[in-house]
């Protein structure tokens, strides 16, 4: 039974920082959730000696070992080469490979070129993994110590071919999957959820785990494929000691969380943005059919927008500045009326790098709230750095402050 695995992404454009290596990502998180234990990620250039090496040393001390990427027409790709050369053996145009390339060139409906015949040249012994998804075949090989499979780059290709010649490989294998639950919060920070969570009890069978994805966080109980009842006790207690900061679990998303509340209500929401410039309206379209709850935003940019399309005073914006408190409210309530929506939230802050002062440094936002029947704001001061980090921890921010206030009033 397979029990660990090694990665390895090729190609230049790896090694180089110029694609960013997902497929490893991908497949670590699927082995994981399987039972597989990844003993480790590597990556080579388009170079025949240094693949050639990393393969070899990657398949000795692992059952399972995954490479995706070198599979391609161009001369540059010379994953299948550096196989043949780590196992001593030629490669061999197959005429099966050949004829899966012809029948997919047959079915986009275009002419395969003589540089696509390059896949089907795959080293003796080896056999073919069919690819639906392009033109390059893969294929399976014992390698060392390990069982080596060898899929394409393209992402999507990968995944296809994941899903049709490794995952049911490694369910024969008799691999267990390992039972696993998340739960998310926004703004928590992960040494508070520590705090929080440091006397917890956790029943045999249980391990917890964090994981962060700024804003937010999770907290991740693991367990067997038979620790599904302990699990579930450690579930409650974990939900207990998170309270309203739990914001959703497993797959729920923060704006999916935000739409069902104000859909139990049969409310909508608009939106009035200056620093986050529409992030807020993006993140909540995320979700399929938001246009029930979600009526939709301006992005309030500049100052005469400010004024000119949502109203705000200019005596306001002269006396307290875009950025505060009144101008959020100010906006927050001007939205509510201008889109007819029951709910408007308003974000307006200091993005930076510039445009910070010693009263308003940069990180801090302002957030406005119009309900029907009461309008409230508050202040922010992010301690984090980035344009893009601030922008994306204030457009959630101003949803997990609506799902609060929409949590804790009763309909
Ligand atoms: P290749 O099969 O090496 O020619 O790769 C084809 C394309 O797949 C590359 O140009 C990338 O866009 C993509 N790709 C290759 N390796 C990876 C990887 N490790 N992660 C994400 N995308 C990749
Ligand atoms: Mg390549």
């Amino acid at each position: 039974m397979a029990k660990t695995a090694r990665i390895v992404a090729q190609g230049d454009e790896i090694t180089t920082g110029a694609t960013l290596d997902t497929n490893s990502a991908w497949l670590a998180e699927r082995l994981f959730d399987r039972g597989i234990r990844v003993l480790g990620t590597a990556s080579a250039p388009d170079d025949l000696d240094l693949l050639a090496r990393l393969l070899l040393d990657s398949s000795r001390d692992c059952d399972l070992l995954i490479s995706t990427g070198g599979l391609g027409p161009t001369t540059d790709d010379v994953t299948t080469e550096a196989v043949g050369k780590a196992l001593g053996v030629p490669l061999e145009e197959r005429a099966e490979a050949l004829e899966q390339i012809r029948a997919r060139f047959r079915v986009i409906g275009r002419p395969m070129t003589p540089s696509n015949r390059k896949q089907a040249l795959l080293p003796r012994g080896t056999a073919l993994l069919e690819n639906p998804a392009g033109t390059a075949p893969g294929f399976a090989v014992d390698l060392g110590r390990a069982r080596a499979f060898f899929f394409p780059g393209p992402p999507h290709e990968l995944h296809v071919m994941a899903d049709r010649h490794l995952f049911p490989w490694l369910q024969e294998q008799g691999s267990a999957p390992l039972l696993r639950r998340r739960f998310h919060v926004c703004g928590v920070g992960e040494s508070v959820l520590q705090d929080r969570l440091a006397d917890l009890a956790l029943p045999a069978g249980v391990r917890l785990g964090y994981k962060t994805w700024l804003p937010f966080n999770s907290i991740l109980l693991y367990g067997e494929t038979d620790a599904a009842e302990p699990l579930a006790r450690a579930a409650i207690e974990v939900r207990a000691r998170l309270g309203e900061d739990l914001l959703g679990e497993d797959d729920e998303t923060l704006p999916q969380v935000v739409g069902r509340l104000l859909l139990a209500r049969g409310w909508t929401m608009a939106l009035a943005e200056s620093c986050t410039a529409g992030g807020a309206a993006a993140l909540a379209t995320e979700v399929p059919g938001s246009s029930a709850w979600f009526k939709g935003g301006v992005v309030a940019y500049s100052n005469d927008v400010k004024t000119g399309l949502l109203g705000v005073p200019a005596t306001l914006l002269a006396e307290h500045g875009a950025v505060s408190e009144e101008c959020a409210g100010a906006m927050a309530e001007a939205v509510r009326r201008a889109a007819a929506a029951d709910v408007g939230v308003s974000i307006t802050g200091i993005a930076g790098p510039d445009g910070g002062s010693p009263q308003k440094p940069v990180g801090l936002v302002c957030f406005g709230l119009a309900l029907p029947h009461a309008t409230s704001t508050r202040t922010v001061r992010f301690g984090i750095r980035g344009r893009d980090r601030v922008r994306s921890m204030a457009a959630a921010t101003a949803l997990e402050w609506l799902r609060r206030k929409l949590v804790a009033r009763s309909p």
